[in-house]
């Protein structure tokens, strides 16, 4: 996961297509990805929990938040992925959408601005 998320940051649309399931391969993928990784500059990734994915597992689950400069916004994708192995490599299946995590009032913002949460993207409007 770890790797697709370098790959996309270099920009590396071969390994980003190589590591994708090619059940879940679509014809536009390379274009999907392609705009995906031209369009945003990534900022960080934090891993939030991981399931199985180890050498001797199968399959292997991976909760990350990976923030992300669109433009002048900072963005969150917090998402639950879905990997399997298949002959020793892994392969990403599919992954589930989840709600922007929200820090404490006090913490810091996910967007790495270092201010608080609540003096930033947690800022009442
Ligand atoms: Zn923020």
């Amino acid at each position: 996961m770890r790797s697709r998320y370098s790959a996309y940051c270099l920009k590396n649309i071969d390994y980003l297509i190589q590591t994708h399931h090619p059940t879940q391969r679509k014809s536009n993928s390379r274009k999907q990805i392609t705009a995906t990784a031209n369009g945003v500059t990534w900022l960080g990734l934090t891993v939030v929990a991981t399931r199985a994915g180890q050498p001797e597992d199968q399959t292997g689950v991976v909760e990350f938040v990976a923030v992300y400069q669109e433009g002048y916004q900072a963005a969150q994708l917090h998402e639950r992925s879905r990997f399997c192995q298949e002959q020793g490599q892994w392969f990403y299946l599919d992954g589930e959408m989840l709600p922007p995590v929200r820090p404490n009032r006090n913490q810091p913002c996910w967007c790495y601005s270092g201010k608080p949460f609540k003096q930033c993207h947690g800022k009442k409007r």
